[in-house]
């Protein structure tokens, strides 16, 4: 079932997302040459706690498995839940930054992916497509349209640049709790798919790859890599849908 969140839950998540938005301009601005995921996911959950809120993905269980960090830091051909390590930057890596909380019992849920110094055109080119097809599919979020309306923006945006849209993992509704309902795919056809309401808030996250979009999960039962090893990039916002439109909640 799909809940329709009030005025008043929407101004919680509101402030749960900006939360989350700051601590990614933050990490964004610690991304660099010689730094640690750890130490990125470390200042993430520092800045937290300042803030009185809670990490979402530390903890988190899928398939058994606990998620052990606060930040999920994907690195190059790592598409999503990359657990931060030891594992130091280098210049031209790109590292998607994919952070949650918990603030008075709503969730907040965004990501972004940040060249390291500079970085290769291509990459550069991948990461500028794949926020712009964000902001596409965003644009559909109207009342009366349809999630595929969506869907399928972000996928045109995404395989007209040359990319590919990764399928397995799609976005969420997002409220109380981290992962609602409906699933949000980032492929599909227009005009087809559940019809969108004001009050619902949506975890909108195209995850794009420079290659083939196939996917590999890595030993550590998490990571998940494209398969041919080639880059893929990542962003994120949460979203209400209200009368006069789509509100961006992880928007500063
Ligand atoms: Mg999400």
């Amino acid at each position: 079932m799909i809940s329709l969140k009030s005025p008043r839950e929407i101004e919680i998540l509101r402030h749960a997302n900006v939360i989350v938005a700051e601590i990614l301009q933050e990490l964004k601005q610690k991304t660099a040459a010689g730094v640690k995921t750890s130490d990125l996911d470390e200042l993430a959950e520092e800045l937290t706690y300042k803030k009185n809120a809670r990490p979402a993905f530390k903890g988190y269980t899928m398939g058994g498995r606990v998620f052990p960090r606060s930040l999920c830091t994907s690195v190059n051909e790592e598409i999503v839940h990359g657990i931060p390590s030891s594992r130091t930057l280098r210049t031209g890596d790109i590292v998607g930054l994919d952070f949650g909380v918990i603030y008075e019992g709503y969730y907040g849920d965004a990501a972004i992916t940040v060249g390291v110094g500079k970085v290769s055109e291509e990459a550069e080119r991948l990461m500028r497509v794949t926020e712009q097809a964000l902001y596409r599919g965003i644009d559909q979020l109207h009342e009366g349209k349809r999630l595929g309306d969506l869907s399928s923006a972000i996928q045109t945006t995404v395989e007209n640049a040359g990319f590919s849209v990764v399928r397995v993992f799609v976005g969420h509704g997002i409220g109380k709790k981290l992962h609602e309902e409906p699933p949000v795919p980032n492929y599909g056809e227009p005009d087809r798919g559940i019809r969108l309401r004001e009050g619902m808030v949506l975890a909108i996250e195209p995850m794009v790859t420079e290659g083939g979009h196939e996917v590999e999960l890595k030993e550590d039962g998490w990571t998940a890599v494209t398969k041919d090893r080639r880059l893929a990039a990542h962003f994120e916002h949460s979203v209400a849908i209200t009368k006069d439109g789509p509100y961006i909640l992880s928007l500063l």
